[in-house]
């Protein structure tokens, strides 16, 4: 009898395959959580019910579930459901479909885009590279095979507009309520598969403030190699996300932790791994601290800063390098930045128009101790003075350049213009701000060769 039961049982769980743990309820009723619909952007709501009148089903899926059952606010609202793309596109005259291998529809609210994907099929027939990496899955399922694909149980979790249920088949829930970051399935298989998972492992850590489960843990030092396979062009995506999200500094300490930074800016690991004095390591965690507190603040922030700040030490020391062997900061730094760029981009590739930032932030940082005659004028009026000069006050900060030279821009900027000149015809007779070309040329050992 009881093996009749266990039995029927077995035949009768939902999906009723191999992955479902046992014992598990997959339905939180409405009252069982904390989701309330005040909470969930209207433009979403839209979408969900005009799916559900037209017959079809409608969840919100990944981080805005997540988000909303921690008590924050999701940074978008992503839907799920059973009607295939162009059913989708029919029903939302402000929508299209985009993507190739596997097509999604973006539905347009004014400036917020509500994306509908249908249940996406397991990829066991998957095409995969040699390593396992996979390179099509583009197969229609169940909502059930939709959360076994995915990668975290936290980011697993349905909430279904049918009756206000929140569905989890992998255990979701639980992990949520510990603050632990589980993969789905085998952690080795799924970096495999797609080893960004690692950066989202350590991005959501971060964000989240959780726990990675140590299995997952294990499998990222093992795998940390794979992200070299990643094109350039998704580690950048995925960099601002770590980056440019309000956690910046937690990020940056679980990249290196977990010993994924070295994969992503070798040149900055090098210089890392043989600091002395806490230089670079406080100069870039203070960028992002910087970048974390602008972001609370709703200030304007570009990843040009943050990445400048990043290659900024393989860049001077490069730099001193060539002007060791004689030439001109000027050139030493182009030199020098046209080398860290040109590594750089093979790993994680950056857009024309941050490297252009980026390049005009460094050699502005030559140019900002020169300031006699009309120079401080001239700079003070360039397009790139203002980062240049916040990127200044993080080197003064950090001990690498005198305090003073920030100290002098904070108040060239305070006064008016007659003072302005005052202070410049100060450097003149004190003799600092380098009037003269070669006068202050930092004399490091290196400077004088001995074989000239
Ligand atoms: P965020 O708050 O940063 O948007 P998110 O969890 O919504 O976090 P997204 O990148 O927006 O992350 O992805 C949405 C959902 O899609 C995830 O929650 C997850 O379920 C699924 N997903 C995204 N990327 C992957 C991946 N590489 N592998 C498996 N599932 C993924
Ligand atoms: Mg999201």
């Amino acid at each position: 009898m009881h093996g009749m039961i266990s039995l029927l049982k077995r035949l009768f769980r939902r999906g009723g395959d191999s992955h479902s743990t046992d014992d598990h309820n997959p339905i939180y009723t409405r009252q069982e959580h904390n989701i309330s619909r005040a909470d969930i952007s209207e433009s979403a709501l839209k979408v969900l019910y005009r799916l559900k009148s037209a017959g079809f089903e409608g969840y919100l899926v990944g981080g805005s579930v997540r988000d909303l059952l921690l008590g924050r606010e999701p940074k978008d609202f992503d839907v799920t459901t059973d009607a295939t793309p162009e059913q989708v596109r029919k029903l939302f005259r402000n929508s299209r479909i985009i993507g190739r291998r596997f097509k999604i529809v973006h539905v347009r609210f004014g400036r917020e885009i509500i994306e509908v994907a249908t249940f996406r099929g397991s990829n066991d027939d998957a095409r995969t590279s040699e390593e396992g990496m996979v390179l099509s899955d583009n197969v229609y399922g169940t909502l059930e095979e939709d959360a076994w694909r995915r990668d975290f149980t936290v980011n697993a979790l349905y909430y279904n507009i049918r009756d206000f249920s929140v569905v989890d088949y992998t255990g979701g829930m639980a992990d949520l309520n510990k603050g632990m970051l589980s993969l789905i399935g085998e952690p080795e298989q799924r970096f495999r598969e797609d080893p960004v998972r690692m950066l989202r492992a350590v991005r959501f850590a971060a964000k989240l403030g959780f726990r990675i489960a140590p299995d997952v843990e294990q499998a990222i030092y093992r795998l940390g190699y794979l992200l070299q396979e990643v094109p350039a062009a998704r580690l950048f995506d995925e960099m601002l996300k770590l980056f440019m999200s309000g956690h910046a500094v937690a990020s940056f300490e679980g990249l290196r932790h977990y010993r994924l930074f070295e994969h992503m800016f070798p040149a900055t690991e090098v210089c890392l791994a043989h600091e002395e004095a806490g230089f670079p390591r406080t100069f870039i965690t203070r960028a992002m601290a910087n970048t974390d507190k602008r972001l609370a603040e709703d200030k304007p922030v570009t990843p040009a800063f943050l990445l400048a700040a990043l290659l900024w030490e393989p860049l001077r020391q490069l730099a001193e390098e060539n002007i060791a062997d004689g030439e001109p900061a000027y050139q030493a730094f182009h030199a020098a930045a046209d080398v860290v760029l040109s590594q750089q981009v093979k790993h994680i590739s950056i857009p024309r128009r941050f490297s252009v930032m980026m390049r005009e932030m460094w050699i502005m940082q030559t140019r900002l101790p020169r300031r006699q005659g009309k120079r401080a004028f001239a700079l003070l009026s360039h397009d790139r003075f203002r980062a240049a000069y916040d990127f200044l006050l993080l080197r003064a900060e950090s001990g690498e350049v005198n305090a003073e030279l920030g100290e002098w821009w904070t108040r060239f900027q305070q006064v008016d213009e007659s003072e302005q000149r005052v202070m410049v015809r100060a450097l003149e007779s004190d003799g600092s701000g380098h009037s003269k070309k070669r006068r202050r040329r930092r004399s490091s050992p290196r400077n004088r060769r001995a074989d000239g």
